[in-house]
């Protein structure tokens, strides 16, 4: 048998390679792991940990409106700072890095601060052009933000850039209408910006249930957001004043101070050698694998974003776990897709579980959709004139909640209890005969008539 350096060799210290190489180490295996940039990847240093941090700090700009209608005096002139709230939200950043980073290391892998690609089945090359080998490859290299190629394009900056602004812009265009393009909407406007969101069609959110994301559209309106549908990009010009003037079909320009792509995130394999191994990609270049998550090069494994099927954290951490549980630990797990909550953290947040009412119509015979449309007591007293909207979906037949949506303040929360019921199999019957929790927004999953 071949005397290979390592048993793992692991290029990507984001979510999934991080998981990957911290349980294989404990199951034993002599493992390293590559990361060129940062340990912790997208969702550590420039996804969602500090976009949550920014969203949290957005929201004080509605709770301090709020907070008079609740008695306090509230100065009319509350400055924010921007400088402040980057600053602290990447000395956070730094700490959770350090902690990713000593987890790794006491777990006994070997951390290379390098790049790595593959240069065949059980060979990488490094940075500084040395290779070791090692009996399995993982890749968990992630993905990176798509940029569309219109005249200008580099004047704009993509979600890696908006958490290092030296100041907040005034007027932003966000191209795009999905997760990113959302959420960044919801913190530039209520920090103050004008923001404008683009998208080449007229939905927005796509995959989410139509009558929550309608909501959350009609919401965003009335907060003075504006969107500007069926609009693909002809241009982006500096102007003499160094403000952005965007061409876009359909439309008339916009002129703005910040662009900013949202416009989806493709795989990391450029330039990865994965040619040298055989490994094959599909037509977006995310990295083919089976059900245990091995591509077509039998040594060479791949978990998280690369493989670009559900593009979250959680997930890649289950693959991750998976794939070193039953590699090192002798465990035969698998990562189960079926009924993965999500949430997009936008003002306000919407959050999903199962199949939307429009799925569930083409997936089963008889569909029952019950819904509570409400306006939250907080808004009520605060004059917010925004309501809530949850819909449960459920199996016409047997009466099992197939699916949960919402909008309204703490869904995300919300939903992640909800998920457990619906993955459960819980019917309708039984969410009905749980007393409620009065006065909370959460009880009235429990009272859908
Ligand atoms: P999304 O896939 O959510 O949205 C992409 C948007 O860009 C859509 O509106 C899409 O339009 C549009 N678009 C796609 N390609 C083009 C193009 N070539 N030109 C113009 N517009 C285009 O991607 P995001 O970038 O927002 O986020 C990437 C992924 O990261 C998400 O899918 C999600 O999995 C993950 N994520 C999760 C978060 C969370 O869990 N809260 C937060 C942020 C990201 P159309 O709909 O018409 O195709």
């Amino acid at each position: 048998m071949p005397d290979y350096d390592y048993d793992l060799f692991v290029i990507g210290a984001g979510s999934g390679g991080t998981r990957a190489a911290r349980v294989a180490a404990a199951h034993g295996a002599k493992v390293a792991v590559a990361e060129e940039y940062r340990v912790g990847g997208t969702c550590v240093i420039r996804g969602c940990v500090p976009k949550k941090l920014l969203v949290y700090g957005a929201h004080f700009a509605e709770d301090l409106r709020d907070a008079r209608h609740f008695g306090w005096d509230v100065p009319s002139d509350c400055a924010f700072d921007w400088q402040r709230l980057r600053d602290n939200v990447l000395r956070e950043v730094d700490r959770i890095n350090g902690a990713y980073t000593h987890t790794l290391e006491n777990a006994g892998a070997e951390i290379i601060h390098q790049r790595a690609t593959v240069s065949g089945p059980n060979e990488v090359t490094l940075g500084d052009g040395t290779t070791r080998s090692a009996k399995t490859i993982l890749i968990a290299v992630g993905a990176h933000p798509a940029v569309p190629s219109c005249p200008g394009h580099e004047h704009g900056i993509t979600s890696n850039e908006a958490f290092h602004l030296d100041a907040l812009p005034k007027r932003v265009l966000i191209a795009g209408a999905g997760y990113i393009a959302n959420e960044f909407a919801g913190v530039f406007h209520q920090l103050g910006a004008h923001v404008i969101l683009m998208n080449r069609t007229k939905e927005i959110l796509r995959g989410y249930d139509l009558q929550i994301r309608d909501r959350l559209l009609q919401i965003s309106m009335m907060k003075g957001l504006e969107f500007r549908f069926d609009a693909t990009f002809e241009g982006i010009e500096k102007m003499d004043d160094g403000c952005l003037k965007v061409s876009m079909s359909g439309h008339e320009p916009a002129i703005v101070d910040l662009v900013m792509f949202a416009t989806g995130r493709r795989p990391n394999t450029a330039g990865l050698g994965l040619e040298s191994a055989g490994v094959e990609l599909d037509e977006q270049g995310a990295v083919k694998v089976d059900d245990d998550n091995r591509s077509t090069c039998p040594s060479i494994f791949a978990v998280g974003d690369v493989t670009n099927r559900i593009q979250l954290t959680p997930i890649a951490i289950r693959e991750g776990q998976a794939f070193a549980d039953r590699l090192y630990g002798g465990k035969d797990t698998r990562v189960d897709y079926d009924n993965v909550p999500s949430a997009v953290f936008s003002h306000p947040p919407i959050a999903g579980v199962g199949l939307t009412e429009s799925q569930a119509r083409q997936q089963l015979g008889s569909v029952k959709v019950y819904s509570s449309d409400f306006r939250p007591m907080k808004n009520v007293l605060a004059g917010r004139d925004e309501r809530a909207l949850y819909k449960m979906v459920c199996d016409g037949e047997t009466d099992r909640v197939v699916g949960i949506h919402m909008i309204g303040p703490d869904v995300p929360e919300i939903i992640q209890a909800a998920a457990v019921a619906v993955k459960a199999g819980l019917t309708k019957a039984q969410f009905d005969a749980t007393v409620a929790l009065h006065p909370t927004m959460a009880e009235e999953l429990v009272l859908l008539r």
